[in-house]
């Protein structure tokens, strides 16, 4: 037997022995906020993975990793698919800022950090936006000054998401003013809980607060804190968006994405609402459309596996864009054909005569117009495929 059919063999029993009930199929999964209290199985399999090194399998033993290969990898993300497991662990740490530090981090800041970011202490939110800056990001504006061993940070954050539960943030700061926009910025990590860090929900039209205004005055940061170097911050930080967006994409391979793929119960979905006839769906348009739809999922899968095989880090560069970008779009019109198979029961926000599937749908296709949004917009991402992927003019 090879020994990836071993690793196969021992991965498959050791999951079955210690990945508990409720940490299958549906449920709560951890992003470390030392503020939301986990439930006792899924809390057990935090404990039990991290110990194993498997909420960052490909990282360092040192850094609570496992260093397996991505041969090894591939076979624990399919295993924990094929019994329905959650990952252990999911988020900013581990999946953002995590692999930033092991990539451009010192090694006080990866021995400092990332230990703790591997077993889930503390939950982490991104500081990048503010009122002026989103797409055009270099020109942001929250100042950090050096005072002896301290940043003193003053300015606005905005859209951070889940900053009222996060206890540090990594933030974008421009450093030097004097020097060109795109020069004079840095990436530092922040430690939410102090007196200068104050975070403001936004209320949305569905009374939900998924973001916030994060505004920092007089807050303090460690100047060994800053990633990267000093005035590096601008290539610090977009490092950190291209992981960003490949898990966006599925294919950062730092944490270990369990469960099932969304874009996989969708067909099931719609099977509800349709007619069929001889087991062939009656609306050719529909059934034009959804066979468009499972092949271009098809073919995302295959591009996933195939980014995955070949790329020597742990995210790939500007091809992530290119990816997160059908991903979003292929995601998109999954929500699209649902509700246009759900007819008049897709249309429903609250009230009698609505299930609770039908409401989750509506708003399920209201929450994925922000994929093409979030980590950078569909514009963004059609520029940096153009320039850096194409390489066509500016
Ligand atoms: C779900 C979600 C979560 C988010 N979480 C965070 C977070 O945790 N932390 C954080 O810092 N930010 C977060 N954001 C903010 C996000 O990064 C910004 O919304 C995004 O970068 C766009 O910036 P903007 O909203 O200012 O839009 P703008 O930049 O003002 O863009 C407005 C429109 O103009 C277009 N546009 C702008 N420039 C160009 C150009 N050069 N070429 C072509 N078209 C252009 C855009 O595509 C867009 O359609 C989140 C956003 C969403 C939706």
């Amino acid at each position: 037997m090879s020994q990836l059919e071993d690793f196969r063999d021992e991965t498959r029993v050791w999951l079955a022995e210690n990945c508990p009930p409720g940490a299958r199929g549906s449920g709560q999964i951890p992003w470390g906020s030392s503020k939301i209290e986990l439930e006792g199985d899924v809390r057990l399999w935090l404990e039990r993975m991290a110990e194993r090194g498997w909420t960052v399998p490909t990282w360092p033993k040192e850094f609570g990793g496992a260093e397996l290969s991505r041969d090894e990898y591939t076979i624990l993300i399919d295993e924990l698919k094929r019994i329905n497991a959650r990952t252990p662990l999911t988020g900013r740490g581990v999946n953002y800022i995590g692999p930033t530090l092991l990539e451009l981090g010192s090694s006080d800041q990866k021995t400092r950090w990332l230990p703790g970011i591997s077993r889930g202490e503390g939950g982490w939110a991104m500081g990048y936006s503010e009122p002026g800056a989103g797409s055009d990001l270099a020109s942001l504006s929250t100042r950090a000054v050096l005072e002896g061993d301290n940043y003193v940070l003053n300015g606005r954050k905005t859209w951070t998401s889940d900053a009222v539960d996060a206890d540090y943030i990594f933030v974008l700061v421009r450093t030097d003013p004097d020097k060109p926009k795109h020069e004079g910025i840095s990436l530092v990590l922040v430690d939410m809980n102090q007196p200068g860090v104050q975070v403001r929900p936004i209320r949305l039209i569905s009374g939900a607060s998924p973001f916030n205004e994060t505004l920092f005055e007089n807050a303090l940061a460690r100047a060994d804190d800053v990633i990267g170097g000093v005035n590096n911050g601008w290539t610090v930080g977009k490092r950190l968006l291209q992981f960003e967006r490949s898990t966006h994409a599925g294919i950062n391979i730092s944490g270990s994405q369990g469960g099932r793929a969304a874009s996989s119960r969708m067909p099931e979905m719609i099977k509800r609402y349709v007619t069929l006839s001889a087991g062939r769906l009656s609306d050719s348009d529909l059934r034009v459309r959804l066979i468009r739809y499972e092949l271009q999922g098809y073919a995302q899968r295959l591009t996933q596996k195939r980014v995955i095989e070949e790329m020597d880090a742990r995210a790939p560069g500007y091809a992530s864009s290119a990816i997160k970008l059908s991903g979003a779009l292929h995601a998109q019109e999954g929500h699209e054909l649902l509700l246009s198979a759900m007819g008049t029961a897709g249309v429903g926000w609250g009230g009698p005569g609505f299930t609770n599937d039908e409401t989750e749908a509506t708003r399920n296709w209201l929450r994925q117009k922000a994929l093409t949004i979030a980590g950078g917009t569909k514009d963004v991402q059609k520029n940096i495929i153009a320039k850096r992927v194409l390489g066509l003019p500016d």
